[in-house]
């Protein structure tokens, strides 16, 4: 593997595998890997030819200042883990390279990017995630990019800008990568004490509990909020926010009437989580929210990346 730091060499890095018609797909990352990460590294490795792990920590998305400056990072670690899940090309470049001297362009989603993440982060979290998304989608121009359904709303705005744009990628979401007690893998999770650790399976017990009760047949959707928030309780943790909304929209629901997606927030100690699980009327409900299957490329990898 391969790491490089500007776009340029980046470029040049890709430039042979383009010419030879290979297929390039790139996972962004903030690092501090976990497994989460390395599910969507293997599944680039599996349909691209050439797997491009872009580490950056984006300052534009992050609301506090706090929140910024404790974000673990270990570039020696990630660029190992990377490497192990199959990557050619880890770009890791300087917050300059990114943002030079009189950069003045914001990419800003309107509608999605205002409710729930948005409303409880300030809007300009997602300006700044479907900013630095355009970026390394134009830095890479990858055939495929790779995001996690963990960050269900940021999947929304990434789906809406690359359409918008006609930006010439396909966008893959990947389930949920979970510990074996539920908790959703996150890298503030290291960040946890053990006994807020312990606190924070009430983000799993509030979506259990949503879909245990879908499952019993409750349709309305006060009733199943209300179910989550509750099975927070013993936790002492309280959600930031708790809603069902369209998956595809992030507009809520009054009613299960469709599938929709039971999202949520909570702050333990001072680590904010999120997480969120697919609801469906059908009265089996399916073990984790897993939107979209994914597909081989056609033409499948034969030739291998040569960065
Ligand atoms: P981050 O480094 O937090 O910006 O995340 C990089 C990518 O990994 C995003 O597309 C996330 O949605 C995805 N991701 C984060 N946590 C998980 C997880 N537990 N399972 C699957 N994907 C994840």
């Amino acid at each position: 593997m391969r790491t490089v730091r500007s776009v340029a060499e980046l470029r040049a890095t890709l430039s042979s595998a383009r010419r030879d018609g290979l297929t390039i797909g790139l996972v962004p990352t903030m690092g501090a890997l976990h497994r989460g990460h390395l599910a969507l590294i293997g599944r680039a490795r599996e349909q691209c030819d050439c797997v491009v792990v872009s580490l950056f920590v984006n300052p534009s998305q992050f609301n506090e200042r706090a929140d910024l400056e404790r974000y673990p990072r270990d570039e020696q670690r990630d660029a190992e883990l990377a490497a192990a899940a199959g990557a050619d090309v880890l770009f890791a470049p300087p917050v300059q390279e990114v943002y030079p001297r009189g950069f003045a362009t914001t990419v800003e989603v309107a509608g999605v990017s205002e409710h729930l993440e948005g409303a409880a982060r300030g809007a300009e979290h997602f300006h700044g995630v479907a900013t630095v998304v355009t970026k390394l989608l134009c830095m890479a121009m990858p055939d495929v990019a790779y995001f996690g359904q963990k960050d269900a709303q940021q999947l929304v705005v990434i789906r809406r800008l690359a359409q918008d744009l006609n930006l010439p990628v396909r966008i893959e979401a990947l389930a949920t990568v979970r510990e074996p007690d539920g908790l959703a893998l996150s890298s503030r999770n290291a960040l946890l004490t053990p006994a807020e650790r312990a606190r924070a399976l009430a983000l799993p017990a509030a979506l259990a509990a949503a879909r245990a009760l879908a499952a019993t047949g409750e349709r309305s959707a006060q009733a199943l909020l209300d179910g989550a928030y509750e099975a927070m309780r013993p936790f002492g943790v309280r959600p930031e926010y708790v809603a069902l909304v369209e998956p595809d929209t992030f507009e809520p629901v009054d009613a299960l009437a469709d599938d929709a997606l039971l999202v949520l927030a909570a702050r333990v100690g001072e680590v904010r989580l999120i997480d969120n699980a697919m609801l469906s009327p059908a009265l089996s409900q399916r073990p984790d929210a897993t939107p979209i299957p994914s597909q081989r490329l056609e033409g499948e990898a034969i030739a291998t990346c040569s960065a």
